[in-house]
């Protein structure tokens, strides 16, 4: 299958600039400006192996808009694969975050894997000229890297999973994934104890993803907005009825027309607090563990509501494993009582356009009083920063990348196996609205520091000048 190149729309650094202040964007432009003159007509390449859906592509789609206006000379391929490859490379992901999920992989799988990822490394191949830098992500394309050092290309493999601990699953795909990485000369990872201990050191930088302040995903919307969307997409009925406008990420005007696939015996109203979780429908986002969480604990001890939001299910091209998991959801739902089932949503937002997909996800945040992040096991979690972002108080699970988030007070971390605690923050935070926005005024700040395209973007033109 030929590499499709994807252009997300321009977004302007100025935009940025307001957000950041003129400091923080005069560095950025010295350093797009460094970086574009050190290339010297080399071409950087991100390849991954999905436009929608997942963390990866949403940081891609902001990260690229930025670097266009930089004028910076970087294009970013999706890969595809058949079924058989996603598959394997499904159970890759799931065992490097520790979980087994799926049978162990096989000799035949490793054969697999080689062949669909040596003939994505040709097809990219040709596109590329000796010289130019490939960002790999993920196992979907680590594959690639042999194949494309072979031709002089430079690989950097950028891994957005990990394990907070070894495991004899997550070294069974670390062994898997082994032989095809000794041919990248860096290696990217979210958080330092991600690296296997075969990936040299000297070799690892540790960059985080980031949001993009400006963009639907993240831009503010007045509360009469924030309503107007959620009952454009369906999860609320009745309230004012103004339009569902917002700005999209090319500038032009948008409107919420599409709705929202919905699983509900009655919608919530505006009114009522509100518990949010928004993840793709994957095992590790453990969607079913807040929903019985919420059902069991939380909505017995006082008011409120749950919305579980993720994509529609057929739409994430690289993670098959969607729709069974939604079913599992649904499953569970259907068993609750009747008295709390009433008070549970769970919500697949269409992504057939990506802004108006983004500005339903910000309406939820921005609703929400309380924002879940549950994982069983997270490589960094941007649903965390987005919410932090707009001064939501996170109840969030103390694994990978969420640690790091909402550690210091900047959030609530509970155990993932600690149903009893998560509940109880939960219930703690729906109630307790000072605590709730002293928590989200520290992460908000927090992000602004740390999390904001600038930063993102000068560690990788750090990384990117040690090449050049
Ligand atoms: N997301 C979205 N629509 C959905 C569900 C998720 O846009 O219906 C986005 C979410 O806002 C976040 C990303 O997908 O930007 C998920 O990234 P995260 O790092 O939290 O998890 P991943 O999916 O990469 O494991």
């Amino acid at each position: 299958m030929t590499p499709q190149l994807i252009s997300p729309p321009r977004r302007s650094l100025a935009d940025l600039g307001e957000v950041i202040g003129p400091d923080r964007l005069r560095a950025l432009w010295e350093s797009a400006d460094e970086l574009r003159r050190r290339l010297g007509g080399r071409t950087v390449w991100q390849v991954n192996s999905t436009a929608t859906g997942g963390g990866v592509a949403e940081m891609l789609q902001v990260l690229m808009g930025y670097l266009a206006d930089a004028e910076l000379p970087v294009h970013w391929l999706v890969v595809g694969g058949e079924a058989e490859f996603f598959d394997i490379t499904k159970r890759l992901h799931n065992r490097m975050h520790g979980a087994a999920g799926g049978p162990p992989l096989t000799e035949s799988d490793a054969a697999a894997y080689a062949r669909a990822t040596a003939i994505n490394a040709a097809a990219v191949g040709e596109l590329t000229r000796p010289g130019d830098i490939v960002v790999l992500h993920d196992p979907q394309t680590a594959g690639m890297a042999p194949g494309l050092a072979a031709r002089g290309v430079t690989v950097i493999w950028r891994c957005h999973i990990g394990a907070d601990r070894r495991t004899p699953v997550s070294q069974e795909a670390w062994e898997f994934l082994r032989p095809h990485l000794t041919a990248a000369e860096a290696y990217v990872f979210s958080l330092a104890h991600y690296r296997p201990d075969f990936l040299p050191a000297e070799r690892t930088v540790v960059i985080p993803p980031s949001i993009d302040p400006a963009a639907p995903k993240n831009a503010d919307l007045d509360p009469a907005t924030v309503e107007a969307v959620l009952r454009a997409c369906g999860v609320f009925t009745g309230g004012a009825d103004g339009p569902a406008r917002f700005i999209r990420r090319d500038g032009r005007p948008g409107e919420v027309t599409r709705t929202a696939k919905l699983l509900a015996d009655e919608l919530p109203s505006p009114d009522e607090p509100m518990l949010v979780q928004i993840s793709r429908w994957d095992r590790l986002k453990d969607m079913a563990g807040v929903l019985t969480a919420f059902a069991q604990r939380v909505a017995p001890a006082g008011p409120g509501c749950l919305v579980l939001a993720g994509p529609q299910v057929d739409e994430v091209g690289d993670d098959p494993e969607g729709a069974q998991v939604y079913a599992e959801c649904q499953a569970v739902w259907q068993a609750l009582p009747r008295e709390s089932r009433r008070r549970t949503v769970l919500a697949s937002l269409p992504l057939e356009d990506l802004d108006e997909n983004a500005v339903m996800v910000n309406a939820l945040q921005r609703h929400a009083t309380v924002i879940a992040q549950k994982s069983l096991a997270e490589g960094f979690g941007l649903t965390v920063a987005e919410a932090m972002w707009k001064r939501r108080p996170v109840v969030g699970s103390a694994v990978g990348g969420i640690l790091d988030q909402l550690g210091d007070g900047r959030g609530v971390l509970v155990e993932p196996s600690d149903a009893a605690g998560f509940a109880g923050a939960v219930r703690r935070l729906l109630d307790d609205r000072t605590e709730a926005a002293r928590i989200g005024e520290a992460a908000h700040d927090f992000v602004h520091q740390e999390y904001l395209g600038d930063r993102h973007l000068l560690r990788w033109a750090g990384l990117l000048g040690r090449f050049l």
